[in-house]
């Protein structure tokens, strides 16, 4: 017969005030299940499910649960909890207590980093290759060289197109003009969950490219696809430019002038499902949880 689970409701609480989560204030609706990129990818990471077992005091088991890992950092589960519940907080906080606990060494940790960063030049690789075919497959190949490859800066990658019909008053009103405040102080770079190498994703590049009106590069460019759509560049920026707004403009205006096959988004759709999941297996023999 298993092992019952022994709900310690009062650690519970004490977990919530330690973490300041506002864990007990969840009322188990799963909008931020719906809401993480890393469960839609997956269905491997439901920020409900930890905030439950820290209700239930269980810690411990916290601990040892490789989807503290999975978690991009990215906020989007505290945003759009009606409860002002922050799932966020709390695995930054389960994950400060493994490091202190010695259950996770300072050395995989850095080792987690680089994995990280490695991870969004192989989400540059995957959305260069759905600009251009169908994503049928990722072999242990393409996941290991997309891993190693450097991005080259501005590569020009949408090769059917040769040239993009741009609208130039249609770009100054919809992006442009709400990016000239920008004195590309790096505010949001420090903040995006996923900044890594500039010529990979950095939004303060990507923002300055749209001030220097690099039109073309811009749509040809698979970095403004790599954006989570988190928002913590818009909330930290002293200039009030909206940074998750300007990069959703601009890849509207890429659909419109029909920079993408039709079948773009469905392919990128494909490409996560098949190269999050290698991620995470990465990230389970690495943390070996
Ligand atoms: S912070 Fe982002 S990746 Fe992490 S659990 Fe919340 S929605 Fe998912
Ligand atoms: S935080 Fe604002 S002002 Fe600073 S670089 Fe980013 S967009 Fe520009
Ligand atoms: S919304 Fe801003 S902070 Fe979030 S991923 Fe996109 S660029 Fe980074």
């Amino acid at each position: 017969m298993g092992s019952f689970i022994t709900p310690d409701v009062n650690f519970g609480r004490q977990i919530e005030q330690a973490s300041q989560s506002a864990a007990s204030m969840c009322w188990t609706c799963g909008s931020c299940d719906f809401e993480c990129p890393v469960n839609i990818a997956t269905n491997r990471l439901r920020p409900q499910k930890i905030v439950r077992m820290a209700n239930l005091g269980l810690l411990e088991d916290l601990l040892h649960m490789p989807e503290i890992w999975y978690c991009l950092t990215c906020r989007r589960c505290m945003n759009v909890c009606p409860n002002t519940v922050s799932p966020s907080t709390l695995i930054a906080f389960v994950r400060n207590k493994t490091l202190f606990k010695g259950i996770v060494s300072t050395d995989t940790l850095r080792r987690y980093h680089t994995l990280f960063t490695k991870f969004q030049r192989v989400r540059w690789h995957a959305v260069n290759h759905c600009f251009n075919e169908e994503f049928e497959n990722l072999t242990d190949q393409m996941w290991h060289d997309w891993l190693e490859q450097p991005v080259r800066p501005l590569t020009s990658t949408i090769t059917k197109k040769k040239s993009i019909p741009i609208d130039k008053d249609i770009w100054a009103t919809m992006v442009s003009s709400r990016s000239l405040a920008c004195f590309t102080c790096g505010e949001c770079s420090s903040a995006c969950p996923i900044i890594c190498e500039r010529s990979v994703f950095d939004p303060r590049v990507l923002f300055r490219m749209i001030n220097l009106g690099m039109v073309d590069e811009l749509m040809r460019s698979p970095s403004i696809w790599l954006c989570i759509d988190c928002g913590r560049c818009t909330n930290s920026c002293s200039q009030l430019v909206d940074g998750r707004q300007l990069l959703n403009q601009v890849k509207e205006l890429a659909t419109l002038w029909g920079v993408l096959d039709i079948d773009f988004n469905l392919r990128v759709e494909h490409a996560n499902q098949a190269i999050y999941k290698y991620f995470l297996n990465e990230i389970d023999q690495l943390f070996g949880l």
